[in-house]
């Protein structure tokens, strides 16, 4: 795990996942390269904030668009 990020330098984006919409079929978990979100309990996915970079593989991958791209809060 990448510890060497400081909070103040996070990623200005990340994933943020609608487990309503999602159809639990790991898409996203097999491409993300942070290994930032999974397929918890094979219900829905979830996402790690500390380890997601935004980078946006899982939303285009999702075939539910159950992942949205959104800057942090
Ligand atoms: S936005 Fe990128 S780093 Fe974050 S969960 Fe999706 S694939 Fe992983
Ligand atoms: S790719 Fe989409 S539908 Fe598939 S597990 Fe991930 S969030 Fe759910």
């Amino acid at each position: 795990m990448d510890k060497t990020v400081s909070k103040g330098a996070k990623p200005k984006k990340h994933a943020v996942a609608d487990r309503e919409h999602c159809a639990a079929c790991g898409a996203c978990e097999a491409v993300c390269p942070r290994g930032a979100i999974v397929v918890w309990k094979g219900s829905f996915s979830v996402v790690d904030d500390d380890l997601c970079v935004g980078c946006g593989r899982c939303s285009a991958e999702c075939p539910a668009s159950a992942i949205s791209i959104e800057v942090r809060a």
